[in-house]
């Protein structure tokens, strides 16, 4: 008897029969149920974290998994421009999403981090949808512990290290880069923020990032040196370096991405973000979040579906990254 050869995802008409279909119609498996064994073999895990208890002003973005999991049945497995079928060259499974108490953002964390590092463990590599952008401090703790202080690309209209002051809360989705900087999970020189326009709370707000040796790539700047120098600029600044794509969509265009929660007009175009993300090639990706979509207030979907591709594209690097460790073993 023939073995069934289990398929890298579901046939593209899965979401007329299903109606809701797993993240990119891949396999669907579950570490609470599995065991170990949901990630073994794997190459890359997606993993839901539906948390939005950290925003500063309009919720929304806890629904973003589920959204997305509808809206990506659309992404089919052939690169256009890489020409690589990034779903049979890798193994990337739908994991589920992070279940925590609601309420309680410490707790959520310390799951988010634990979750992460399951998928470490497994030799995969995770690509979280948020959820706001306060999850990509426990990803990252969780990345650096396996990896050392990492390379950080990170697409954002804001710095992300604001303090305690505003808020009176040390935790919230505008601080995940300075946690990261204080707790040396992002390498010195190693911080590339890409999109940054918002208006700033005080006149030293960028110090943090210069004083170690970040750099950022606002808007202006951008639009100036065109996005390719951008990101072969990056590549060749985070050389061999393990590097973590961390994904704010409000880092785009309002008019590219409404479904957010914080939107600053004069962002990158949903052009610019995917051929930033596809020009980083070659770099050693070990993990991408994807944060901030707010399908409630998105129109047409439109922020959802940029998500999904933006998702599509970090994968995509994975899986030129496996096809060429395997070109150079043989
Ligand atoms: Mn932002
Ligand atoms: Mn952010």
């Amino acid at each position: 008897m023939c073995e069934e050869t289990p398929m890298p995802q579901q046939p593209a008409s899965a979401y007329l029969r299903h109606g809701q279909t797993p993240f990119f119609r891949l396999p669907v498996v579950d570490i609470t149920a599995q065991g170990p064994a949901a990630y073994e073999g794997a190459d890359a895990i997606v993993l839901g974290v539906p948390w939005d208890g950290s925003v500063t002003y309009r919720p929304g973005a806890r629904f973003a998994p589920y959204e997305l999991r509808r809206v990506s049945a659309m992404v089919q497995s052939v690169h256009p421009v890489h020409a690589v079928d990034v779903f049979t060259a890798l193994d990337v499974r739908d994991g589920g999403n992070v279940v925590f108490p609601p309420f309680d953002p410490e707790a959520t964390r310390a799951l988010i981090q634990q979750e992460v590092a399951h998928i470490l463990g497994a030799g995969a590599r995770p690509f979280v949808v948020g959820g706001d952008h306060s999850i990509a401090l426990p990803i990252m703790r969780a990345l650096a512990g396996v990896h050392g202080p990492l390379a950080v690309v990170h697409v954002d209209a804001h710095l992300d290290t604001s303090t305690a002051a505003v808020w009176g809360e040390p935790y919230h989705h505008g601080t995940p880069f300075r946690h990261a900087i204080e707790q040396d999970l992002v390498a010195r020189g190693a911080l590339h923020q890409v999109g940054i326009r918002a208006t700033w709370g005080g006149a030293d707000e960028a110090e943090l990032v210069k004083s170690h040796d970040g750099t950022i790539y606002t808007v202006d700047r951008v639009a100036d040196e065109g996005i390719a120098k951008v990101a072969s600029d990056i590549c060749t600044a985070v050389g061999d370096r393990p590097v973590y794509i961390s994904f704010d969509v409000d880092g785009v265009d309002p008019a590219f991405a409404p479904g957010t929660g914080t939107p600053v007009p004069g962002g990158l175009s949903a052009r610019e973000a995917l051929r930033l993300i596809r020009e980083l090639q070659g770099i050693n990706l070990v993990g991408m979040d994807l944060v901030e979509v707010a399908p409630a207030l998105d129109h047409a979907d439109i922020t959802l579906h940029l998500g999904a591709h933006v998702l599509y594209e970090g994968l995509a690097l994975a899986a030129l990254a496996k096809r060429e460790r395997e070109e150079g073993a043989e």
